[in-house]
């Protein structure tokens, strides 16, 4: 039997219905492959933890995931608390602190969804965004100066290393080379960015020359946005900076049907520490508690930490029995235009699971 220990941080709002959904749909995998065991610890960490104990998670909250194979994570966001304080209080120092260096952010239209793109079909929108996850823009450095006053100055420093740009680059082919198109396009701004953008550009051209195997583009980010629109079957894998990547893959995800459905995995693939896998969504006050949050996106990255784990069979099986809830139009949430619940949807996943054909 392969073990493995799962943390799982719901954290906040939606973040507590998806991720106890996700663990349900786990158990119900986890019965029939029999070749596995998830032990599944839940850390109650985020803004509650906050209002009790003045802090996110414990101080020695990192050595404590490091005993983990795998961490699977909510959503953290609090209406009273604000988002730089809540983001820099729990998921940024876990995906720094752990190197979690590499995001991955898959958008595929399932069966069943619709793009918002008319006409466009799953053939046509089936990308994987590498998002550089431990500096650039959101490296935390910078500050302020004369606070409150008439001169106030704030900076913001995005930071680039040569081994940190070296290494997503590297990242981002090989997982081009491993996909049967074998396309990456590189993303930056350096016409206008001209330091740490044109570092990205220099790399890109090293790191391509041990891939000969791997075609590849550059296109700055704005123009991105449009081809992602306009020419959505001209892309395969994209790779770009931390704030880049960011915005691309909410556009990816809305393009591919709901942000509800987008997972993502912050991997260190260096496995020297647990990678944390979780939907890219936040903690969605609008919908929170009214059990209609769209638990696909969990369910996803369920897959993808199985995949990570070298659950490869279980991580498919799973994928096969979410692409069957979403083909039918029964089981979308309102997000995707339907009235289903996240209940509906959950119960859904664990039946195909438990059904001999799958
Ligand atoms: P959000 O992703 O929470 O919500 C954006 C919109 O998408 C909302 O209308 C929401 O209802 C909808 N939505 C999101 N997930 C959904 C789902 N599973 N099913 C159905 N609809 C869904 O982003 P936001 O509103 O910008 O941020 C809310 C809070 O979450 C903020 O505090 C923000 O900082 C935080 N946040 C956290 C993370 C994270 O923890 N990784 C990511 C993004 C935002
Ligand atoms: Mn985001």
């Amino acid at each position: 039997m392969r073990e493995y220990r799962i943390a799982a941080i719901p954290g906040d709002g939606i973040g507590q219905e998806v991720v106890p959904a996700g663990l349900e749909v786990l158990r119900a995998l986890e019965a029939r492959e029999a070749g596995f065991r998830l032990h599944v610890e839940t850390l109650p960490w985020g803004s509650d933890y906050y209002r009790r104990h003045g802090r996110f998670m414990p101080a020695d909250g990192l050595e404590l995931l490091r005993r983990f194979d795998a961490i699977y994570f909510g959503a953290v966001g609090d209406s009273e608390i604000p988002d730089h304080v809540t983001l820099w209080g729990l998921r940024l120092p876990i995906c720094q602190g752990l190197d979690q260096y590499a995001n991955v952010r898959p958008a595929r239209l399932l069966p069943g969804i619709k793009s918002p793109l008319a006409g466009r079909g799953p053939e046509e929108i089936d990308w994987v965004i590498v998002r550089e996850n431990s500096e650039g823009e959101y490296a935390g450095t910078g500050g302020r100066v004369h606070r409150g006053l008439p001169l106030e100055v704030a900076t913001e420093v995005a930071v680039f290393t040569r081994a940190g740009v070296e290494r997503i680059l590297r990242f981002a082919f090989g997982l081009a080379r491993g996909r049967s198109r074998r396309k990456l396009t590189v993303v930056t701004k350096s016409n206008a960015q001209r330091h740490g953008m044109v570092l990205w550009d220099e790399v890109a051209a090293e790191v391509a020359r041990d891939f000969p195997d791997v075609s590849w583009d550059k296109e700055l980010v704005d123009a991105m946005t449009t081809r992602m629109v306009l020419k959505p079957q001209t892309i395969d894998v994209v790779v770009a900076t931390n704030l880049h990547a960011d915005i691309l893959s909410d556009l990816a995800a809305a393009l591919a049907g709901s942000l509800g459905i987008a997972p993502t995995a912050n991997l260190d693939p260096a496995r020297r520490s647990p990678s944390m896998f979780e939907p890219i969504h936040g903690s969605a006050f609008d919908i929170a508690g009214k059990g209609i949050a769209n638990p696909i996106a969990s369910f996803w990255t369920a897959a993808m930490m199985l995949e990570h784990l070298g659950e490869k069979d279980a991580a498919a099986r799973l994928m096969a029995a979410i692409e069957r809830v979403t083909a039918d139009p029964a089981n979308h949430t309102p997000d995707l235009g339907g009235s289903a619940t996240t209940r509906r949807v959950t119960e859904a996943v664990c039946d195909a699971l438990r059904g001999a054909n799958l």
